[in-house]
């Protein structure tokens, strides 16, 4: 095991080579001419042919661009693949991997998935005829009995958002695959490259929306596809230059530079995330909360068997109401109250009414996204300060209920003498 001098842990070990990779792979000095340690921001659009039809690599910059090639093999190497692609978003990345299907084929879609994803599935793939079926894929049962011969694709999201629920990639994939031509994909972007690798549990196509961790600088939007099989690598690249989905330069090269750091970010996201699930856990003003890192998990097993650790992604319950909630919200001052996840600011957000308000009220109940679910994405701020924001907002909230109390009890006793002066007259 890796030992992690300042916080040990009992996860898998890291991936070996991990940050080497990501600082060098793909980012040779010796592919410019200039030598340029840091690869340019290439925004040419076109690139010079030496004869008609022969160029050195580049022809034109949707079909391929030098500084998107640089991100691409980095990602590769990070997620243990053969290729990588990169989209405009996470969303284009799904849209463009649904186009792999074609009319008359089914896909099952965990259940709860990216709200995203289940308004792309549900509103805009299915009119295009394909089926959708949204199974919950941690009964691997349910995956099972769910599967029929149009079955083309099957997608998971793991842990899910904001529940947490952590589906086991390699129970999945040993079903599909007894099923034939089925692709299964993970969306990776909670645990990042760092700490799950899909592909080597055997999902065919790793996902992510790299505008979370994988950039994890809150300032690029942006889809990432890895994939072993040189077919489907083909078929993907062939739909991302058809249907031209495709992030700019600069946006490849902050990305690029995103993945720099994203050892050192994530091992503190896990430290930091650890810290504030622990606190919360201990704390009287708190119901419940869903942390993958913390024993109390009811898949914390399957995570330290999945992962090599946890980023900072905590959904606690308040106790008392929607109130009690909003109060703890507005009371922050380290965190902010804002939707999205992954950067290295702390955020905090309420699901039910933020980034969850499209799924319907009694969906939201079975999922257990009630008005007291509140969601945390812990940054990379010092640990103490962050621990200090989230006890004085949380006693916020209660003295919030005392004083409500207090007015209930002025008014009733009010009430009763101002009935009492009645009774007299
Ligand atoms: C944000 C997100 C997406 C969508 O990605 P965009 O980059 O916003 O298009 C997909 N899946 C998950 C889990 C996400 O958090």
């Amino acid at each position: 095991m890796q030992k992690k001098d300042d916080f040990p842990h009992d996860f898998l070990p890291g991936f070996q080579h991990f940050a080497t990779q990501a600082i060098h792979v793909g980012q040779e000095p010796e592919q410019w001419r200039s030598q340029a340690v840091v690869p340019p921001i290439s925004l040419s659009t076109t690139f010079k042919q030496g004869a008609p039809g022969q160029h050195s690599g580049f022809d034109y910059s949707r079909s391929g661009n030098p500084t998107r090639n640089c991100l691409e093999k980095a990602v590769a190497a990070l997620d243990g693949a053969k290729y990588s692609l990169a989209f405009a978003s996470g969303l284009a990345a799904t849209m463009t991997i649904t186009h792999l299907l074609k009319a008359g084929d089914q896909i099952i879609c965990m259940d709860d998935v990216y709200g995203g994803t289940n308004r792309y599935f549900s509103q805009v793939a299915s009119e295009f005829g394909l089926k959708i079926s949204f199974v919950d894929c941690s009964k691997t049962k349910l995956l099972e009995a769910a599967i029929t011969p149009e079955t083309k694709l099957v997608w998971l999201e793991t842990p899910t958002n904001p529940i947490l629920k952590m589906i086991d990639i390699e129970a999945c994939a040993h079903i599909v695959h007894k099923h034939g031509d089925i692709i299964l994909v993970v969306d990776n972007t909670f645990m990042s490259a760092y700490f799950q690798r899909p592909l080597s549990l055997g999902a065919d196509i790793c996902m992510y929306s790299a505008t979370k961790y994988m950039n994890g600088h809150s300032d690029v939007v942006m889809g990432l596809v890895s994939v072993n099989s040189e077919n489907l690598h083909n078929r993907l690249r062939f739909l991302q230059n058809s249907l031209g989905a495709v992030p700019s330069p600069l946006d490849c090269y902050l990305c690029n530079r995103g993945l720099k750091t994203l050892q050192v970010r994530m091992d503190k996201h896990f430290e930091n995330g650890m810290a504030v699930a622990q606190f919360l856990e201990s704390n009287p003003r708190v119901e419940k909360v869903l942390y993958p890192g913390l024993p109390s998990h009811p898949q914390h097993e399957l995570a330290k068997r999945q992962c090599t650790g946890c980023p900072g992604m905590i959904s606690f319950y308040i106790k008392g109401s929607l109130q009690h909630a909003e109060t703890f919200l507005k009371s922050l001052k380290i965190f902010t109250l804002a939707e999205s996840l992954g950067g290295f600011e702390s955020l905090a957000e309420l699901p039910a009414i933020m980034t969850h308000a499209s799924v319907p009220k009694n969906a939201r109940d079975v999922l257990g996204i009630s008005d007291t679910l509140i969601r945390l994405s812990v940054g990379l701020e010092d640990k103490k300060d962050l621990l200090e924001d989230l006890d004085q907002a949380l006693k916020a909230a209660v003295s919030f209920l005392i004083i409500i109390i207090c007015v209930c009890v002025c008014l009733y006793f009010n009430f009763r003498s101002e009935g009492h002066y009645i009774d007299n007259e």
